[in-house]
């Protein structure tokens, strides 16, 4: 009899996260017939990897089963990424790399501005909007020409937060109307480097982060002859959710306290300096998944505004700072709970829009410029990167017709007997039992062993045999569809993951899956006609085992096994890591020394077969170039080879010319990828 405890409905297969893949596989929910699978179908595989909900319109599968990406809605093309990377790939960039749909860049940049031009419309509020783009986001020089000539028509600005940033991004300001924001913190050259850019005429705005840095900004003016001009980041008592949460509220390190910015206002209306402050800011965090804090936090920033205008200051803009968030989740609106954001963008800016119209419209003051800093809504989705899987790591198992051999030792031939009990088992409690009965048996082998009692065949047969009767448990429970699963089941779903290594290091390419847990969708680019059987972690190729990834996007957020498909010797199969534009390019360290990935840039062309040009490839970082991170040369280095191999010589080991020939193996590293070859 089955005893199962009554327990709360399990949720259908299809959204149990770890779950193995059922064969036959009907998730779009076609009739078996007459007992034939049903038929997968690329619609099946854009569910199972919830492609509708974080590809945004942007990603879909197409008819060859090959993921393809729609980088510009305004045209009706969708470019073949499969084939895109086998182009790559064929003119000799090395993966893993990241594709960058560079047209992606504008179309968020449009979407933003044309957001809030439509809140201002509807709204009826008259002070404008200014966005910025954050460059600390992704800082290559080819993202921010896309961003800023895509943001010309709306007058976009952008914003740095160091010494690095200021010098790139200071010769932007082409325009005397663009707008150039500094947060961070700035030592007195950054200060008078931005005193003099304000005195050429250029909108540039240090933004303070302490009241101090407010007494420099106002000595290093008067110093030099000048009104200052600056902005105020104002610790504000709202606090988001997420992992970004301590940029906000009293933990943040960032922020004039309010009691601060009172005391530093009374000082400018004092000394009749009306004219410095222009802007007030507050960031909430990145990747705000609740838009009801952003609302808050928009309405708390609002009413100091009011306050400040009621005492004669003559502040400009209200900078809401960036947070909009990315869906990386299985759900269009599934909200912070599973990594997600729970509102449109056109939400975001309606929120904000109408949140600044009513407080100032309350408090009978003129409505102010708004200005936002977003930058992973802008990024994110612009990049995809594809990794070369190098085979799957399965449990070894036996044959099915294997058959114990008479002397085989009684471990192994109970082992062996558990195979037809698990067939013959009647519901879960017995299975349970079996389950049991097997993990004693191979516990047994294990003390056997340590003590000398059993011999390394019949331990090795006594390993395949357990897994083998695990995988027949596993297949039972979940053809029987329990509603409630025991835990030792759902930890049997874990161990018999298989492992996929890729080409590829966590560290360098996904910083914020291994520091923050963060989730990002993953797909093979192709075979998408075709049901994945395998379930999968992905492992990297540092000597790390940190190096993974475990943990994957789906409706309840706790999925830890990615369904792929079982490859051939020899057989190339992609993934594709997406929404990686913003931050993980920057992120990313060199972890065994494994370098900075390859890149193409792709922008649509509709004259062109496959409807894209490949404008650029640039290449991964060389071993030569990593070791010189790190203070070692190829001269040095080849002369302490070179000195081995004389005396390897000396000694009669190897002839003088297999020593030339060492060398010339050695020296062929160094201009070669960090990752590995073929
Ligand atoms: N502005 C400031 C001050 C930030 O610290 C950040 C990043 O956290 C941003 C803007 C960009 O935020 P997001 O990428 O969420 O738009």
């Amino acid at each position: 009899m089955d005893q199962t405890p009554a327990a709360p409905a399990r949720p259908p297969r299809a959204e149990r996260p770890n779950a193995p893949p059922t064969p036959p596989a009907t998730p779009s929910g076609l009739p078996e017939g007459d007992g034939a699978p049903a038929l997968w179908t690329t619609q099946d595989s854009a569910d199972l990897y919830h492609v509708a909900a974080w590809g945004e319109g942007y990603v879909e599968v197409n008819d060859k089963g090959h993921v393809a990406v729609r980088p510009d809605p305004t045209q009706d093309v969708a470019i073949d990424l499969a084939d895109v990377v086998d182009e790559i790939v064929a003119k000799g960039l090395k993966l893993p790399a990241v594709v960058r749909f560079q047209d992606l860049l504008a179309t968020r940049v449009r979407l933003l501005n044309e957001a809030f031009q439509t809140a201002i419309a509807e709204s009826g509020y008259t002070g404008g909007y200014t966005g910025v783009y954050p460059v600390k986001v992704n800082q290559l020089r080819e993202v921010v020409d896309e961003i800023v000539e895509a943001g010309k028509p709306y007058g976009f600005g952008l914003e740095c937060g160091s010494k690095a940033e200021l010098v790139a991004t200071l010769p932007r300001l082409e325009s005397d109307e663009t707008l150039l924001l500094v947060n961070g913190y700035k030592d007195e050259a950054m200060l008078r480097l931005i005193g003099t850019f304000q005195r050429l005429g250029k909108r540039v705005l240090p933004i303070c982060e302490k009241a101090s840095e407010l007494r420099e900004i106002l000595r290093l003016a008067d110093e030099a002859g000048q009104r200052a001009r600056f902005g105020v980041r104002v610790k504000l008592s709202t606090v988001a959710d997420g992992p970004w949460a301590t940029s906000s509220g009293d933990l943040s390190k960032f922020g004039v306290p309010l009691p601060d910015l009172v005391e530093a206002v009374d000082g400018l209306v004092a000394e009749g300096r009306m004219d410095a402050l222009r802007l007030l800011h507050f960031h909430l965090g990145s990747q705000i998944g609740d838009v009801q804090a952003l609302k808050s936090a928009v309405k708390e920033i609002a009413r100091i505004y009011a306050h400040l205008i009621k005492r004669g200051l003559e502040v400009e803009f209200l900078d809401v700072g960036g947070g909009l968030g990315v869906n990386y989740d299985a759900h269009p609106f599934g909200g912070a709970r599973s990594g997600g954001v729970d509102y449109s963008t056109q939400e975001y800016a309606n929120a904000i829009v109408y949140a600044v119209q009513e407080v100032c419209d309350q408090e009978g003051v003129p409505h102010p410029r708004i200005v936002s800093e977003n930058g992973r809504a802008i990024t994110a989705h612009h990049s995809v990167l594809v990794l070369d899987t190098l085979g799957a790591m399965t449990k070894p198992g036996v044959a099915d017709d294997y058959e114990p051999e008479p002397g085989a030792h009684e471990i192994v031939r109970l082992l062996h007997s558990f195979r037809q009990a698990t067939a013959a088992a009647r519901g879960l409690g017995e299975l349970l039992e079996v389950y049991h009965d097997t993990l004693e048996q191979r516990k047994k082998a294990e003390d056997l062993f340590g003590y000398g009692y059993l011999p390394l065949d019949q331990k090795a047969l006594a390993e395949r045999l357990f897994w083998t009767v695990c995988r027949g448990i596993q297949a039972r429970v979940h053809a029987a569809d329990p509603d409630w699963l025991p835990a030792e089941f759902d930890a049997l779903d874990d161990a018999l993951v298989d492992q996929v290594l890729c080409d590829f290091s966590v560290f360098q390419s996904l910083m914020d899956h291994w520091a923050l847990g963060q989730r990002f969708p993953i797909m093979p680019l192709q075979r998408l006609g075709e049901a994945p059987g395998l379930r999968c972690r992905l492992v990297d190729i540092t000597c790390d085992s940190d190096g993974k990834v475990a943990r994957f996007i789906s409706p309840d957020g706790n999925k830890r096994s990615l369904e792929l498909h079982e490859t051939a010797e020899g057989e190339t199969y992609r993934l594709g890591v997406f929404l990686v534009g913003a931050y993980q390019d920057i992120l990313g360290d060199a972890h065994n020394l494994l370098g900075g990935v390859g890149e193409a840039h792709v922008y649509v062309d509709t004259d062109e077969p496959g409807g894209y040009f490949l404008e650029e490839m640039l290449p991964g970082t060389t071993v030569e170039q990593m070791l010189a991170t790190v203070q070692y040369f190829p001269s040095d280095l080849q002369q302490r080879v070179q000195a081995i191999l004389r005396e390897k010589a000396k000694q009669g080991v190897i002839r003088p010319r297999e020593a030339q020939e060492v060398l010339k193996q050695y020296r062929a590293f160094f201009p070669a990828s960090t990752y590995l070859e073929g």
